[in-house]
């Protein structure tokens, strides 16, 4: 045991080597999925190896395969930088081995993650009183969210489903925006809801809820009720209406779930914070903090306005786990895991290190920096920015508009990949309505305008060469 605590060793300076280099890097990996498995390819150990070249080995082979998303112009997905003082603090949590179950069988993990909790409300502006959940991420959020809600909408119709299934139970009525995340889904098939047996309510162009459907719609049905709601469309980054959601849910006895895994952190900066006004209202919310916080994956809060709902749906019990006493906060009663990493210590030193101010500056620069990058987009010829560019979301499509959608498409996906090419950026792209688009979000931590520039350079010059290999009317 004591000759593997090199390894750790190893690990802190290979770690430290490829973060000090990350900015130079060329952010797409440069060896494929396929190379990657015939490196890593071999048969099982039949016998012991020293700790300390396993993990040599693991960087040396694994680090041409990697995608830097923590680089600073990594614009792909929607997904955070895994800043250092949140993996310092996961590294702690995995070094010190704390299972975080249980309140009493790690004070410190348990406690890190109650202050860490109250602080994640307090910076989301949302019911000091709820509670949270650290959870693998919004999906995860999502389902928790959802179980709590499922639940409670079956109770006050006579059911109890976390005892007696859904078996024979009154169903459930289920709205959703027709834009809503794809893990919304999953959390619905998980929870025995069904991904497919949605009422789904009319959006907008931006994908935001229309509240008139959805009161016709809640209006028209008995029973029990959800409404999922979203702060933050995955392409366009748009929020619901929750002002008035909250009002028909609150008319109707309707659960009001919210999806708001990036865009509810708009709630940290005081001049974006508008775009989420009423979303206190909802019963749950759910968010992460691998994306707009920066801690390492996985890390995801599932926050419920009813404790008792909340614990009702994730509580684990058994005669050898530890006793509990009144108002104690038990981590595993939260989650559906029992056993788990301690993840709130990368929460807690990323709020440490942040502070109120540092999490409001960044939020507020990743949307300024989205701003001034579809502004210099927008303004080239051929190039349209789709979205209405209201936090850290970009969506762009490129060709004349007089071209055919398949000539769009084609050259929306050729810049694409010319830019992923030259290694100064890492974007993707998506089908937005009729549409494929490049997506940028803008949400690594150290993301400034100069690497916007650098990007849009970049940009505009595939656009050009893709242009002039594909003339319009050729
Ligand atoms: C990322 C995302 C999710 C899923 O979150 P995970 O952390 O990947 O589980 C759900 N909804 C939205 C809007 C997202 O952006």
């Amino acid at each position: 045991m004591q000759d593997s605590l090199e390894a750790l060793e190893e690990a802190y300076r290979l770690a430290l080597d490829y973060r000090r280099g990350l900015a130079g890097r060329p952010c797409a990996p440069e060896r494929s999925y396929d190379d990657m498995r015939a490196a890593f390819a071999a048969p099982l150990p039949a016998s012991p190896s020293p700790a300390v070249e396993v993990i040599r080995e693991l960087a040396r082979t694994g680090e041409p395969g990697l995608m830097q998303m923590a680089h600073p112009r990594f614009f792909g997905w929607v997904l955070g930088g895994s800043h250092p003082a949140g993996v310092a603090a996961d590294w702690l949590a995995s070094a010190w081995g704390q299972n975080t179950g249980y309140h009493t069988s790690s004070p410190t993990a348990a406690a890190v993650e109650e202050v860490a909790a109250g602080w994640i409300l307090e910076i989301l502006d949302l019911p000091r009183a709820a509670s949270v959940g650290f959870v693998t991420g919004a999906t995860m959020g999502n389902f928790t969210g959802l179980a709590a809600a499922r639940g409670e909408v079956l109770r006050r119709h006579g059911w109890d489903p976390d005892a007696d299934g859904l078996f024979g139970a009154p169903p459930i009525h289920v709205h959703i925006g027709e834009d809503a995340h794809t893990s919304v889904f999953s959390a619905l098939q998980y929870l025995g809801l069904g991904a497919g047996r949605v009422i789904r309510i009319a959006t907008d162009g931006q994908g935001r809820m229309s509240a008139r459907d959805l009161m016709r719609e809640v209006r028209a049905r008995e029973g029990p009720k959800v409404i999922i709601a979203q702060a933050g469309q995955i392409n366009t980054g748009a929020f619901d209406p929750f002002a008035e959601l909250v009002a028909i849910a609150r008319g109707s006895g309707a659960w009001l779930h919210v999806d708001g895994a990036f865009g509810l952190w708009a709630r940290a900066s005081p001049g974006l914070k508008a775009l989420t006004d009423g979303v206190e209202g909802a019963d749950s919310w759910a968010t992460d903090g691998h994306k707009w916080l920066q801690t390492p994956f996985d890390t995801g809060y599932a926050i419920v306005r009813d404790r008792e709902a909340h614990e009702r749906a994730m509580t684990t019990w058994a005669s050898y786990l530890p006793a509990r006493n009144e108002g104690e906060r038990i981590p595993s009663s939260l989650v559906p895991e029992l056993s788990r990493r301690a993840r709130g210590l990368a929460t807690w030193a990323m709020l440490k290190t942040l502070g109120r101010e540092g999490v409001a500056e960044m939020v507020a620069r990743h949307s300024a920096v989205a701003r001034h990058m579809a502004g210099r987009l927008g303004a080239e010829d051929g190039v349209r920015v789709v979205n209405e560019v209201a936090i850290n979301q970009v969506i762009v499509e490129f060709g004349a508009e007089t071209e055919s959608a398949g000539a769009r498409r084609a050259l929306t996906q050729e810049v694409i990949d010319r830019v992923v090419e030259t290694g100064i950026c890492f974007v993707g792209g998506a089908t937005w309505r009729d549409k494929w688009v490049m997506r940028i979000s803008v949400i690594a931590a150290d993301t400034t305008v100069e690497d916007g520039d650098a990007a849009v350079d970049a940009m505009l010059d595939a656009w050009r060469e893709a242009r002039a290999a594909h003339p319009v009317g050729a």
